[in-house]
């Protein structure tokens, strides 16, 4: 699972708060700027002092990482390759006026789809469409004499033709993930995980596929594409010598030298089992990788490399292809060793009914960690934390790696410190000023207990799948995860374990989460439309029910002061009795899989949008002149060479998105254009 708290929840609201220091410093974080995104940079503080070996390590293992390069955009729809090579022949090629406004806005479209790897927004998961018209695509493409487009059209037509009505026809492919139950998901979905095939079909397939006896079941379907070739059915494995075999191949090459400088022989086998896995595509062999690397706590790097996160899967069963290489922070690491050395005191004492407790928490391992490169699905948007691996069993029987990418919330944090964010949306100075002073400790606790504790904690009743809550399981298990957060972060065991100075800094994260759960975060979605993102439904869904709940003792309201709204708590202590009672709804949900109740909740609390709040928020916000979102470019390692041997590596921070992407795309264009 990965934690997105990110981009404008955080990024924006406790990110604009997090009182580290008023003072910025020297290093440019803020690069780039276009339609709702910008571009930062992101230090990696440390990687001088690492030991020659695992400077090594990382660059091999970041070369691993960037040679998925492909893979990320083929997934999110068929057509994005050769979309991505088409615009960005035009850049390099056009010969007409690169200054006209056509062209700025050619080029906007051309940043928002590397954004997205796709022509879908990378968070709402709608095509977003071309400023420009389709005479000018044309006149792109033929004024580009040298362009070297893609061959698999045989002439400039032809590829015109095929192009024009996937990008302007906002009818054609226009949901990259479609979530509601009213018309079949697969169907309607763009992303390129099934092709001639209904959800029906694809459920009767994993169906018969699934032996409910297994208690540990592999992860049915996670590494292949569902087709339909001659009347049957059949999955196309991500694998060498399968689909993405070509990119696949690179990142086996890159494994195997990091596996030779692996810190110690865990690692080392751990490595091997994951080139196993990827040599044969084998599900059985990944569960026994993701259990080797969640032994190995010991080592300073670590890294995540392979398909892992459902989200984009209207089923929740195919996994997009990420990649993240990092180092143990090990000073704020400290934070999360206090809470999971208390684990056990958590499961016992949570609201949750006893016979959803896990009888024995165990190794949940959480550490702070320093990013030194992000790829894949994790690139340049990114997650600030991360819990996996995703397996049930696994995590109940081995237990999970629970992460928190420090610098990469700092990053956010420096950035966002003079936009202005809170001082529009917080009501009182005093709340302002407790955000200021505690926003940065609790917001990063709040993290710390959601991936270390919250996704770790409870358990399934005998024979209950996550799958068994389909398209409203990423929902509720994020909404387990934060209230569980939420409920900790204001008990007293906080102070006494020294990981809060006083319970006013619980009060900064309650004012923060909600006034983005039940108005703020709406500024992330377009007018008319509904909440579609997981961790934005979680939120909402937390906030609405608190709020309505708690409405008869006036625990939270909207107070009105100058016109404009505000979010205000009365009751912290209700609050906290309110979020308790939620949890325990929550955990029974999950538990016994209850899949109406899910929806139920998800749609009364979680969907929909207050118009009139919307329109405010989104008034409010446009006047701050901010982007919602946020993406990071990589910093870039270089080995220094001797004699043929590795004796250093070095750091730099580029500062240019366009440069970083096209590099990107001439070396690590490892697919054929449809696959
Ligand atoms: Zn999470």
């Amino acid at each position: 699972m990965k934690h997105i708290l990110i981009i404008l929840s955080m990024a924006l609201l406790f990110v604009a708060c997090k009182g580290k220091k008023e003072t910025s410093d020297d290093f440019k974080y803020q690069i780039d700027k276009f339609a709702d995104i910008k571009i930062l940079r992101y230090k990696v503080p440390g990687f001088e002092n690492l030991s020659l070996k695992q400077k090594k390590l990382i660059y091999y293992l970041s070369e691993a990482a960037l040679s998925g390069w492909d893979i990320t955009w083929d997934q999110n729809f068929k057509h994005n390759l050769v979309i991505r090579k088409t615009l960005e022949e035009i850049y390099k090629n056009y010969e007409g006026d690169r200054n006209s406004e056509n062209f700025q806005k050619f080029l906007i479209y051309l940043k928002r789809v590397w954004f997205s790897a796709g022509i879908h927004h990378h968070y709402s998961n709608d095509k977003f469409l071309p400023d420009f018209s389709q005479e000018y695509f044309t006149e792109l493409i033929n004024n580009s004499p040298k362009a070297n487009f893609p061959d698999c059209f045989k002439t400039k037509e032809e590829l015109i033709n095929t192009l024009k009505p996937i990008l302007f026809d906002a009818s054609i492919a226009s949901k990259k993930v479609y979530q509601s139950t009213d018309k079949d998901m697969v169907l309607s979905s763009a992303g390129n995980f099934y092709e001639n095939v209904n959800q029906h079909e694809v459920d009767e397939y994993y169906k018969k596929l699934t032996d409910t006896t297994d208690k540990n079941p592999i992860s049915y379907g996670l590494n292949s594409k569902v087709v339909k070739e001659k009347g049957k059915i059949v999955e196309k494995v991500w694998k060498l010598n399968g689909m993405y075999g070509t990119a696949i191949e690179k990142i086996i090459f890159w494994l195997s030298k990091a596996k030779d400088v692996a810190e110690n022989d865990l690692q080392k086998q751990t490595i091997e089992k994951l080139i196993e896995y990827y040599k044969t595509g084998d599900l059985k062999l990944f569960d026994e990788y993701n259990i080797l690397w969640v032994q190995d706590t010991a080592s300073i790097v670590d890294f995540v490399n392979g398909f892992i996160e459902v989200y984009d899967d209207p089923l929740a069963r195919k996994a997009m292809w990420e990649s993240i290489v990092n180092f143990k922070n090990i000073e704020a690491t400290r934070r999360t060793e206090i809470l999971s050395a208390n684990a056990k005191w958590f499961e016992e004492n949570s609201p949750v009914d006893n016979k959803f407790k896990k009888k024995d928490v165990k190794g949940v391992s959480a550490k702070v960690i320093t990013a030194a490169i992000l790829g894949g699905d994790l690139y340049p948007s990114t997650a600030i934390g991360i819990n996996l691996p995703n397996a049930d069993w696994i995590r109940k029987e081995h237990g999970s790696k629970s992460v928190t990418i420090e610098n990469i919330t700092y990053s956010y944090d420096q950035a966002a410190l003079r936009s202005g964010f809170l001082e529009e949306f917080a009501y009182s100075k005093k709340e302002i000023e407790r955000a200021r002073k505690y926003g940065f400790i609790s917001g990063n606790l709040h993290t710390d207990l959601h991936e270390c504790l919250g996704h770790g904690s409870g358990q399934m009743l005998p024979g209950i799948k996550a799958e068994d809550l389909k398209n409203y399981h990423s929902t509720i298990e994020e909404a387990r995860a934060d209230l569980f957060a939420l409920y900790y972060i204001m008990d007293k065991k906080m102070v006494e374990l020294g990981l809060l100075p006083s319970l006013e800094a619980a009060k900064a994260e309650y004012d923060g989460f909600f006034r983005n759960g039940l108005f703020t975060q709406l500024v992330r979605i377009e007018p008319g439309k509904d909440v579609e993102e997981a961790h934005m439904r979680n939120r909402q869904l937390i906030a609405k029910w608190c709020y309505e709940k708690g409405k008869d003792d006036n625990v939270i309201e909207f107070k009105k002061k100058n016109g404009k709204t505000y979010v205000v708590i009365n009751d912290y202590n209700k609050l906290r009795t309110l979020i308790g009672d939620l949890l325990k709804e929550i955990q029974r949900i999950k538990s016994e899989g209850d899949y109406e109740t899910a929806k139920t909740l998800v749609e009364n609390y979680g969907v929909k949008v207050d118009q009139n709040l919307h329109k405010e928020a989104l008034e409010r916000y446009t006047k701050l002149n901010l982007a919602p979102y946020s993406g990071f470019v990589n910093p870039v390692y270089t080995p220094v060479y001797k004699d043929g041997e590795i004796i250093d590596v070095k750091i730099e921070y580029p500062d240019d998105y366009i440069k970083q992407m096209l590099y990107y795309s001439e070396k690590y264009s490892f697919l054929p254009f449809y696959n």
